[in-house]
């Protein structure tokens, strides 16, 4: 079956983390308890404090993108959580080394956590790279992942391999040790 490396770059990740809530909290079900109690007590004691509950839920998180690849209905079979080397970053994106921008981009890969998955389904390199959106985006769909959560090129929040065959290429370098069964 078909697999695509799909990677969350340091911003995608640094978003959840800038919503408090999860900062303040870490026991996940005090933090939806906390969560539910915002919202109830905005409601009530001040409509307009609604926002705040809408502020502090709102945020990208990294669950919301595993969202939007599960309910596509596709698998996950492999994730982590690293920081990248910049002689790793280097070769991710070994392809664009010639690019003006390729010192940039490794700067901002190695720049924080990411986070590496690799997916599973019918065509989830193609239907994968349509879940983000385009590279530029400003060109980006709303609905997708770049078109609803970046605006700098430099700042796209996602990684996905755009063939089969780099897909491979990617997997095997992210994850020499190869996937559980
Ligand atoms: P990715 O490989 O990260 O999934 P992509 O396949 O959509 O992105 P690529 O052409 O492979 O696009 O470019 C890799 C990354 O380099 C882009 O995601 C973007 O962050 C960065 N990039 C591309 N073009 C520019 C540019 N003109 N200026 C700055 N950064 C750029
Ligand atoms: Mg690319």
């Amino acid at each position: 079956m078909e697999q695509t490396f799909i990677m969350i770059k340091p911003d995608g990740v640094q978003r959840g983390l800038v919503n408090p809530i999860p900062r303040l909290c870490k026991e996940p079900h005090l933090r939806a308890c906390l969560n539910l109690a915002i919202g109830f007590c905005s409601a009530l004691l001040e409509p307009s404090l609604i926002i705040v509950f809408v502020f502090t839920t709102s945020l990208l998180q990294i669950g919301d993108i595993i969202s939007r690849f599960e309910k596509k209905g596709y698998y996950l079979k492999g994730m982590k959580f690293m920081n990248v080397e910049k002689s790793f970053a280097q070769q991710h994106y070994a392809d664009l080394s010639a690019q003006p921008f390729f010192a940039k981009l490794v700067d901002y890969i190695i720049s924080g956590p990411v986070v590496a998955m690799v997916w599973e389904g019918k065509d989830v390199v193609l239907t994968g790279r349509r879940i983000i959106g385009a590279t530029r985006p400003w060109e980006a769909a709303p609905g997708t992942i770049r078109g609803d959560h970046a605006v700098e090129v430099s700042r796209n929040v996602i990684h996905g391999s755009d063939s089969v065959e780099n897909g491979k290429k990617e997997i095997a370098l992210w994850f020499p040790g190869g996937l559980a069964e």
